[in-house]
């Protein structure tokens, strides 16, 4: 009898030992989440050791020379954009225009950009460029070049083997060889015009871009001339929005390209939480018979979390209190906090991270602006106005959810006027980022990656909506390969709202955004999910890193300038394969280019 009792009890052992575990892990995991949550408080870095870019990249030698031409409207369009690649990468660069300046010494740089489409007014200067190239130098021709005596005498020096006088139109572009992050899909190009030269090249030219059509038109070719490179961009779109392909381009000079990267893919929820969305709810209707505010429990969260849970997205949800239009300082605390407190627990339970949007969705800019026809928003009656607005939405934050990170800020509509984003550095310095739009548009702030010289973290949204068109397709690629970033944002107010895409119904636009999201984490399985929080910080240590690099027979190595902790890097071999690396790891991403963890101030590179 005392033995069946001792039989009976071990039967029940297993049982209750799998009870304790699922307890602990239950435990364990709830630990995770909230020290997640900690430890994003302790990703931005303290203001002394962080530095601007231009701060940063007064520090590096000067390597590169990029010549351009004022006087050639092409030319002079581009040289903003081309500047603040540079910046971005990094690399040191003398700017010399060609219309007033001389051109120094080719002997004193590593590299050479030819930022101009027309080469008559360099004459002698171009012979002696390729000259220079032939004895070891790296030249690329960043501009679609227009053939004419210059151009002819120095073509077969470019790979070039036949020409003409003709332009091919560049509607898609096809990406060849693993050149770049987002191969095996075409790119089309809006507003395509004949921006690429029609050239034949040798067959040792390597081209790693052409047309997406038959014709294959080489659109980015690199060509080994004597001891030195030579790289041509010939698709001639000079947009924001195909940075990520120069940078490529530049990379694939000398033996080794080198450039900082931020590493991280970051995904904001507009509005949200906030009071039920207002809109035409005819398509919800429609697809759904339910409620828009039924529509937002049972089909659009629990969609968007499904979403999450497949890649790891951390959602950073901004908060509008309410959805009135008053502008003069007098605030009034939401009365029904359900949703907030329903929407905002489940997102920080997720890993996820709220943010600030606004007292309501008015624009914090004051009368001096005028909206004309585009807005229908109202003005703030004073800067005194604005802060009331502020303190308010913050305290209401605070209230609802206590202890978790609050620094962000998503300004309505991406309106901000500069001197509200002054009053919102000066006077609030719990909101360490502002998160707005990367492309300029009327009235929008828009922004570069950047530490401002305020301390501010400037974190541009890249691409947004579930409609996922051709350009955000290309502005996605772009900016993986530039800074392997992912910045995107949806307003779940999308399917109410016709111009984002509501007659699709949300069935559609939901599969569309998971397509892409399918897409990035394919394109880039290792990037850093992040809140917007991390992200800030990511930035700020991408915007005081620099990169200093040599090699001796055996070995890269790169001394790193303001490093802290860690910084992540693009490295492409041109040359040797990467054997062991030591200060740092580094990670294959496509062909022969690959991401560097360094983790310590020197990292050494062996050769294989
Ligand atoms: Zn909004």
């Amino acid at each position: 009898m005392f033995k069946k009792k001792t039989f009976r009890f071990t039967s029940i052992l297993p049982v209750f030992l799998i009870l304790i575990i699922l307890a602990v892990a239950l435990l364990i995991e709830r630990n995770g989440i909230s020290y997640q949550n900690k430890n994003s408080e302790n990703t931005y870095l303290s203001t002394s050791n962080v530095k601007t870019k231009v701060e940063s990249l007064s520090e590096v030698t000067v390597s590169n020379l990029v010549i351009y031409d004022s006087s050639n409207i092409t030319s002079e369009s581009a040289i903003d954009n081309f500047k603040q690649i540079f910046e971005d990468m990094k690399v040191g660069t003398t700017y010399i225009d060609i219309s007033n300046e001389s051109v120094p010494d080719f002997e004193n740089f590593d590299t050479v950009v030819v930022l101009t489409p027309d080469l008559e007014p360099l004459g002698e200067m171009a012979i002696t460029m390729m000259e220079w190239v032939e004895t070891g130098g790296n030249v690329m021709f960043a501009m679609t070049l227009q053939k004419d005596d210059v151009v002819s005498i120095i073509e077969h020096k470019l790979g070039i083997i036949h020409s003409s006088y003709l332009y091919n139109t560049v509607s898609e572009i096809s990406i060849k060889n693993n050149f770049m992050l987002g191969s095996g899909r075409i790119y089309k190009i809006d507003d395509p015009f004949e921006s690429a030269w029609a050239v034949e090249l040798e067959d040792n030219a390597d081209v790693y871009l052409t047309t997406g059509d038959d014709k294959q038109v080489p659109l980015v070719w690199k060509y080994e001339l004597g001891n030195g490179h030579v790289v041509v961009d010939n698709f001639g779109i000079y947009v924001k929005a195909m940075r990520g392909f120069y940078s490529a381009s530049f990379s694939l000079l000398g033996n080794i390209g080198v450039y900082p990267v931020i590493n991280s893919a970051a995904f904001t929820l507009d509005d949200f939480p906030s009071p039920v969305p207002t809109g035409d709810a005819k398509y919800i209707t429609r697809d759904y018979q339910m409620t828009v505010s039924d529509f937002y429990t049972n089909i659009w969260w629990p969609n968007m979390v499904t979403l999450a849970d497949k890649y790891g997205i951390k959602y950073t949800g901004v908060v509008i209190e309410n959805y009135e239009d008053d502008t003069s300082g007098n605030t009034e605390r939401q009365s029904d906090s359900s949703r907030f407190t329903y929407f905002g627990n489940m997102l920080l339970q997720m890993g996820g991270e709220i943010g600030y949007h606004g007292y309501n969705h008015q624009p914090l800019v004051l009368s001096d602006i005028s909206y004309g026809d585009t807005f229908s928003y109202k003005t703030w009656s004073s800067n005194s106005a604005i802060k009331k607005s502020l303190d308010e939405l913050i305290d209401f934050t605070e209230n609802l959810f206590p202890t978790s990170e609050h620094s962000v800020y998503v300004p309505p509509s991406n309106v901000l006027s500069e001197e509200s984003r002054n009053v919102l550095a000066k006077d609030f310095p719990n909101i360490k980022v502002i998160a707005s739009n990367y492309f300029p548009e009327e009235f929008v702030y828009d922004q570069e990656f950047a530490v401002a010289n305020d301390g501010m973290i400037e974190s541009p949204r890249v691409s947004s909506g579930a409609m996922i068109d051709d350009y955000i397709k290309l502005t996605m690629v772009s900016e993986l390969n530039l800074h392997y970033v992912s910045h995107h944002f949806i307003h779940p107010d999308d399917p109410l709202d016709v111009d984002r895409g509501a007659k699709q119904g949300w069935a559609k636009l939901y599969k569309k955004l998971s397509n892409q999201m399918a897409w990035l984490y394919k394109t880039a399985p290792s990037i850093r999910n992040m809140t917007e929080s991390q992200m800030g910080g990511a930035i700020q240590r991408f915007s005081s890193i620099t990169v200093d690099k040599k090699e001796n027979d055996s070995s890269y190595i790169f001394s790193l300038g303001n490093f802290v902790d860690e910084a992540y890097f693009m490295v492409r071999f041109n040359e040797d394969k990467p054997g062991r690396v030591t200060g740092g790891s580094l990670e294959h991403l496509t062909g022969n280019l690959y991401l560097l963890h360094a983790t310590s101030a020197k990292v050494s590179i062996a050769k294989k």
